[in-house]
């Protein structure tokens, strides 16, 4: 893999494909999700609450800036400063990341902050759902159809820095667990899970269908063993585990908000529907408590859990 081409190798990837090559990186992860929960804006906002160098932090902006995800926006404060903003496409990630905090909150075993229903009143524990018929949707009643040039291939070379750990530093509580970071932090990761979710089950098949180093194929695969993400049958192939098919809440949204916002090739998108009511995927999350559907502007989470108890 020569790791040149930029642009042009980008403009034949599939949506999913592009989204994996500019979601799948720890960082970007963790700008986005600060800047919904903390609306931070600045580069000494986001420097200050990741310990991130300043030359990563400037890196993941630029390029989150040419996805059109963040805009920058001139203020002034004495002198003229910049701010980053979260475009409309930005904001519609929003969904994916209250989707991570929820598959975290019921499979990773940590003491999450709750996610407050502004119209109920109550904990929203949101799960997932269809939009069209309001029922709950999972990886098992969902069926997918694959474009002829649906592939997630050729996503370019991973980032170097994957699965560094900062030292010394106490993980939060909004920090992601671990196991969310080694799924989605990391694009090949992401790119294998993506292709479990689409049947593939043997290590030769996610190597031709992935285009994948074995060497990194065997790394990813035997993690996600470790991680409870993937089940090692004796015959050699590899099954979701009920922990990793629950990750599917998060790559409903991944898929929908890829192919919505990222312009593609014709014939490389993915046709999922929901078998019960044969509607085309349109993930909603539905809230626990009352069953609508949870919206940006009427949730809320509680942050201050710690200083209240
Ligand atoms: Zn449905
Ligand atoms: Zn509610």
């Amino acid at each position: 893999m020569s790791g040149t081409g930029g642009q042009a190798a980008r403009a034949e990837l599939s949506a999913i494909g592009q989204a994996l090559a500019i979601l799948g990186d720890r960082w970007v992860l963790l700008i986005l999700q600060r800047a919904f929960l903390l609306r931070i804006r600045t580069f000494a906002g986001w420097r200050g609450s990741l310990g991130i160098s300043e030359s990563v932090l400037a890196t993941r902006l630029k390029e989150l800036v040419e996805h059109g995800i963040f805009e920058l926006s001139a203020y002034r404060d004495g002198r003229t400063r910049y701010e980053y903003r979260l475009t409309e496409r930005g904001l519609e990630l929003w969904a994916l990341l209250v989707a991570i905090h929820s598959w975290e909150r019921d499979w990773a075993d940590r003491g999450l902050s709750p996610l407050m229903h502004n119209l109920c009143g109550e904990d929203a524990r949101p799960y997932l759902g269809c939009g069209t018929c309001r029922e709950p949707m999972s990886a098992r009643d969902t069926h997918t159809e694959q474009g002829p040039l649906a592939t997630f291939s050729r996503i370019g070379p991973p980032r170097r820095h994957r699965r560094t750990v900062r030292p010394g530093v106490e993980p939060d509580l909004i920090d992601y667990c671990p196991a969310s970071m080694e799924i989605l932090g990391d694009r090949w990761s992401t790119t294998v899970l993506a292709a479990a979710f689409l049947g593939t089950r043997r290590f030769v098949d996610f190597q031709s269908s992935l285009g994948i180093a074995p060497s990194v194929l065997t790394d990813r695969l035997r993690r996600f063993v470790e991680l409870d993400v993937f089940d090692a049958r004796p015959d050699g192939s590899y099954r979701l585990t009920d922990r990793g098919l629950a990750f599917f809440e998060v790559f409903a949204f991944l898929v929908d908000w890829a192919q919505r916002e990222l312009p593609a090739p014709e014939g490389s998108a993915l046709a999922i529907t929901h078998k019960p009511c044969g509607a085309a995927l349109d993930p909603v999350l539905l809230c626990t408590a009352c069953a609508q559907p949870l919206r940006r502007r009427e949730v809320h989470f509680v942050l201050d859990r710690q200083g209240t108890q």
